[in-house]
């Protein structure tokens, strides 16, 4: 293996070297491509003449390119203008930039982003006729799936006509949907001609056909004389189509392909790339065939998840190590993994020779960024393109929703609740109220609340603090550029402020995020020259609401920071080299796809030394899981074992790290807040202070106690830092140190995340007791408030505590219509459909839907749904008996409260509760957990003494009935859970459980911390 990137193998010598016109090489992860390519370019520099501007090299992406470049660059060692490295777009737009008057561009052409285009669409909605695209009550993620799926075509070279062509010669299913996309496929270019820009399809297009042009050609000709493309299996059919012409003109082309990470996809032609670029010129092949970075034992792993290979296989150097842990459950995955880190850290690893591949950031990704938190390891979670996601650009972003929106109540909680304004969990509660009980948008509701006896002076003045920054903000943002206006607002917040207070490791990056969002500002400035701060909030706001990251608004998304631990996708370790890879979540799937086996591949064979496969035998639900079906091949091939790995209790220093990490965090962050209080003249700004400093006293304590000597132990070592404190403290701090619950965690030492949170809650939070549903000693529960507590429970905190209101979307509105039609469709004894429609009609009307393509998608789903319904009825031979039938009862010291759908009386007498759902069907399978029909059939039983033989799901769109098995009802466990929650929300356990499915559906985001990276 050659120990410096300068000195090279034998076969990577060959391709340097190589004197022929057409070169293509194939090898895996790791046989040194790249490496070779920036050598060949730097030995044609040295030792063939060739000027650096002339050598064209292409990969597919900016972080790819940017690779190159950095590697080309060590290696040239006589000055140049400018390298011609980039991507295949980036080299269209040059071309057609160098080429102006040939390609008739306007001068001043824009190249909108994807997040641009989505903007684009927004605004002009109603010009576009979508009736057979499913909104699916989300419209601005349709509209972001259809620029995918136009971007797609032009990645295939399929103009707007040709679209349109097919979509005509189409028939059958589906056909309808094809000439609707190709007429919004048309729309979408008309809109872009019209205001002359073009997107990243356009650029190749007008690059491939300029190089049709004789004059143009010649000229191309003069300027490059070689090509070199990195990741040729990574091109889209449209980039090798350029990369093609490009080869055809200049004769000299070097490819490089992954020959065996290369499945071909709908946009890429994988592996075949590789063979179209040889047959061009009949082109010589070298293949690579040992891994410079994987030992063999990672290379048997990797080799062992793909399917088929296109090139020889890859031999390793001996060594490196292949291990499978089979973990308990997902929190003992997280800290295995932690655990195994820590101790390569302390072992002399830096951290960011290690990284951990997950399968989701959101889940797995936030359980093992808590596991290294509480081991005080730096991290970071996802790559940093995740802009949209970190806590002070929700910041940011939180005022940019209520100034363009004063009905959004998320975010101004959150712009109440975070710095500068800070206002306590209680007072929130106190305002949502107000502003639920009279009706009122949250900032309407805020200033009757000034004037409300219920909300004490202090916050008072925060509010007034809230509503002076709201109407300065809001006076602006339509005066002041989009650059101007957020560069002010960050500066009026105080966010750049607060981060230089903030723990040192979290400084530069949230320094760096600001800095970032602001630019993103700028562009769009740039873009829209006569643009004001409101036009960019609706376009930033609408973006971060499509989940698209900051890359689909701006060039070039940055690399992972260095000195931390990765915990990443494996999507975004393309291109990564690391000492100790851990890939968790590999649990199995129904099927195995050649995507799967993509992700497992590369980041298997990112490691160089060592690499961890671990799954968890339980789901988050409590359910089995089996290992997938390429960790059990990838350790069959590398010999290795499953390994158990179970729940470790943490020892009392990795909880005490944990406490001291957090409380320093709170430390420095209030530092702002607390000097903010001396120039207000506050009755109470002494006790902010004491707070502060008894808050730096149990810093001390938790220190003292971390760096005991190693014979003392941890009762002790309290017992002697209490004994100093207490003596230096004063009457006031030493009352608030001794009514601490640090001392009590310190001497649990155990992991467990409430005890923390309540040690390190902030001093002097009153309690939430007034706004929980109380009855008698108990709470008042219904099914869906114990299944959104489940969910996540900050969610309930947000939506059943706080309460805080949500305008309801379209398919809330429209799945109350249904419930209504259904209702009044049986009280009036009705039978014909037609009753059911004029009702549906009726109902339509008053309940104010209006003419949109997604109302009329809506309306013609009603209709339809209904026919099938009035059928099905029609020929049951039950009889429903009762309609929204309510029902209260108590379970213990809680009651129970709802109300069913309908209850038919079966032919033999029994009785079926049937509950109406408009969303989409879930097997019988993924109600296994589910509460509410199993809930229902209790309360008949307590409430009507009415025992039901039956519950069902009837979910009316699809016309499906999923019975519920009586096995299922169990009246035990449905009281086990409603204990379990309902202890749970009285001890005010709001703990966020973020996860994909929870949060993606989720009206809170903007205001939930979890929410963020
Ligand atoms: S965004 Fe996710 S973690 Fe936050 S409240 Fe919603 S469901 Fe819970």
């Amino acid at each position: 293996m050659p120990e410096s990137p300068f000195q090279l193998t034998d076969e990577q010598r060959r391709i340097v070297q190589f004197a022929g016109s057409s070169l293509v090489v194939a090898g895996g992860a790791g046989s040194g491509k790249t490496t070779a390519l920036a050598a060949r370019y730097g030995w044609l520099v040295a030792e063939a003449g060739v000027e650096p501007e002339a050598i064209l090299a292409l990969s597919d992406s900016g972080a790819a390119a940017e690779r190159l470049r950095s590697l080309v660059e060590e290696r040239i060692s006589r000055g140049f203008a400018e390298l011609p490295i980039s991507t295949v777009s980036d080299f269209a737009a040059r071309l057609l930039r160098e080429e102006m008057a040939q390609s008739g561009l306007d001068p001043f052409v824009a190249t909108l982003s994807g997040a641009d285009r989505l903007a684009m669409l927004i605004e002009r909605v109603d010009d576009l006729d979508l009736r057979e695209h499913d909104f699916a009550g989300r419209p601005i993620k349709l509209l972001a799936s259809l620029i995918a799926q136009i971007d797609a075509q032009k990645a295939m070279l399929i103009s707007a006509d040709q679209c349109a062509q097919r979509a005509e010669a189409a028939d059958g299913a589906g056909a309808a949907l094809g000439r609707e996309f190709a007429a919004l496929y048309a729309s979408h270019e008309a809109m872009l001609a019209e205001q002359g820009a073009l997107d990243q399809g356009d650029l190749i297009f007008g690059a491939l056909s300029l190089l049709e042009r004789p004059d143009v050609r010649q000229r191309f000709s003069a300027r490059y004389s070689q090509l070199l493309v990195d990741d040729a299996q990574r091109l889209s059919h449209a980039e090798l189509t350029l990369v093609l012409a490009v080869a055809a003109q200049l004769g000299q082309v070097t490819a490089a392909a992954d020959g065996d990470c290369a499945p071909a996809s709908e946009l890429s032609g994988g592996a075949s790339n590789l063979t179209a670029i040889a047959a061009q010129h009949n082109g010589q092949r070298i293949d690579l065939t040992r891994s410079l970075r994987c030992g063999a034992q990672i290379v048997l792993a990797g080799e062992a998840v793909l399917e088929q290979r296109l090139s020889p296989p890859l031999r390793g150097e001996p060594g490196g190590t292949v291990r499978g842990w089979r973990c308990s459950g997902e929190r003992a995955q997280a800290q295995a993994i932690a655990g195994e880190i820590e101790q390569l850290i302390q072992a002399g690893s830096e951290a960011e020779s290690i990284a951990v591949v997950v399968s989701s950031l959101q889940s797995e990704g936030r359980a093992i960024a808590a596991a290294l938190d509480e081991r005080a390891v730096p991290h970071q979670l996802g790559a940093s393109e995740q802009l949209f996601s970190r806590g002070e650009v929700k910041d940011v972003l939180a005022w940019l929703r209520l100034l363009t929106n004063p009905a959004d109540a998320s975010a101004t909680v959150r712009a109440l609740a975070r710095a500068p304004i800070e206002l306590r969990a209680v007072d929130l509660a106190r305002c949502v109220q107000i502003a639920r009980r009279r009706k009122l948008d949250m900032v309407s509701a805020l200033h009757s609340a000034t004037e409300s006896p219920q909300i004490p002076p202090e916050a008072r003045e925060r509010i007034v603090a809230f509503l002076k920054l709201q109407r300065q903000a809001a006076a602006a943002i339509d005066e002041l550029r989009p650059d101007r206006f957020v560069h002010r607002l960050i500066d009026r917040l105080g966010l750049r402020r607060q981060q230089l207070f903030a723990a040192q490791a979290d400084v530069v990056e949230g320094l760096r995020c600001l800095a970032r969002f602001e630019a993103l500002a700028g562009r769009f400035a740039e873009r829209a020259a006569q643009s004001s701060g409101r036009e960019f909030a609706e376009y930033v706001v609408a973006v971060a609401d499509a989940g698209l990251r900051e890359s689909d608004a701006s060039a070039g998304a940055e690399q992972l920071p260095r000195a931390k631990v990765a915990v990443v996708e494996a999507g975004s370790t393309r291109g990564l080299s690391f000492d100790h890879v851990f890939v968790a979540g590999m649990e199995r799937q129904r099927s195995v796809d050649d995507e799967q086996r993509e992700l497992s591949y590369l980041a298997i064979t990112r490691a160089a030394e060592s690499v961890t496969l671990s799954y968890s035998e339980r789901g988050q639900r409590g359910e089995q899981q089996l290992p997938s079906q390429l960790a059990e091949a990838a350790l069959a091939a590398a010999g290795a074992q499953w390994e158990e790995r179970g729940e470790e209790l943490f020892g009392p220093d990795e909880a005490l790290h944990g406490a001291f990490n957090e409380l320093r965090d709170e430390l420095l962050g209030d530092l702002p807040r607390v000097a903010g209080t001396f120039a207000e003249l506050r009755l109470d700004n002494d006790l902010d202070l004491t707070l502060g400093v008894v808050r730096y006293l149990e810093l001390a304590k938790l220190a003292a106690v971390i760096g005991r000597p190693a014979e003392q132990d941890v009762e002790s070592a309290l017992a002697q830092a209490n004994a100093v404190l207490l003596q230096s403290a004063t009457a006031v701090q030493r009352e608030a140190l001794e009514s601490s619950p640090l001392d009590e965690l310190i001497l649990s030492a155990e992991d467990d995340a409430r005890a923390r949170s309540a040690a390190t809650a902030r001093r002097g939070e009153p309690s939430l007791e007034a706004f929980l549903p109380r009855r008698g000693e108990g709470l008042v529960l219904s099914a869906s408030d114990i299944e959104t507590y489940r969910a996540c429970p900050l969610r309930y905190k947000f939506a059943r505590v706080f309460r805080i209101p949500q305008e309801p979307t379209m398919n809330q509105r429209f799945g109350i219509l249904f419930h209504q039609v259904l209702e009044r469709y049986h009280q009036s004894d009705g039978r014909s459909v037609d009753e059911l429609l004029a009702l549906l009609e009726e109902g339509w009307r008053r309940g104010g839907f209006g003419d949109s393509d997604q109302e009329r998608q809506l309306h013609a789903k009603a209709e339809h749904a209904l026919r099938l319904y009035q059928q099905r009825t029609a020929n049951e031979e039950s009889r429903p008996v009762w309609f929204e039938k309510s029902f209260q009862f108590k379970l213990g010291e809680h009651t129970l409260r709802g109300r069913v759908d309908r209850v038919d009386l079966l032919p033999g007498g029994g009785y079926e509760l049937i509950d109406y759902k408009t969303g989409k069907p879930r097997t019988a399978a993924e109600l296994e957990e589910d509460i509410q029909l199993s809930l229902y059939a209790v309360a008949a039983r307590e409430a009507w003494q009415v025992d039901s033989e039956l519950q069902s799901y009837h979910y009316v769109l699809d016309d499906e009935k999923i019975p519920l098995p009586a096995a299922e009802i169990d009246r035990d466990w449905i009281s086990e859970v409603v204990n379990e929650v309902a202890n749970a929300i009285s001890s005010q356990g709001f703990e966020p459980t973020p996860s994909v499915t929870a949060c993606g559906y989720c009206d809170f985001r903007i205001a939930c911390p979890a929410a963020e990276l």
